[in-house]
């Protein structure tokens, strides 16, 4: 896949604060925030997009969930937030590097659940 912005994150190629970082992810805070907390979660290894992960990345997957839950306990949002993937074009992606999405700190209304994230 071609390189993106979020490779060049991942690498420490472009000086960013990591909001959380373990061996196979990074987090930061999204540049055009959604919500009063949006957070970005960025695996190291380049997957372009979800469809393209394989079954050789099942682990790195369940990996990134998790580090969703040390990332929303970490800032005191574990009681209320929303995860998105954005997947492809039609899904709203812009960044060909796969990441989810954390929104946090304002109601998430149901019936929201494809508004808010470009
Ligand atoms: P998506 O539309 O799901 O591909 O999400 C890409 C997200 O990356 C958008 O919410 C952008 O605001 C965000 N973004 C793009 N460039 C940067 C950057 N340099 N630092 C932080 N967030 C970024």
């Amino acid at each position: 896949m071609a390189d993106t912005i979020f490779g060049k994150i991942t690498r420490g190629e472009i000086p960013v604060d990591f909001v959380y970082e373990d061996d196979h992810c990074v987090a930061i805070n999204d540049i055009n925030p959604q919500a009063p907390v949006h957070i970005l979660v960025i695996p190291r290894k380049p997957i372009s997009r979800l469809v393209d992960a394989t079954t050789e990345d099942q682990v790195l997957l369940g990996h990134l969930l998790m580090a969703v839950g040390n990332i929303t306990r970490q800032l005191g949002v574990d009681e209320g937030f929303r995860v998105v993937i954005n997947n492809g074009e039609g899904g709203g992606q812009t960044v060909f590097h796969l990441h989810l999405h954390i929104l946090a700190g304002r109601t998430m209304a149901e019936g929201e659940l494809s508004q808010g994230i470009q």
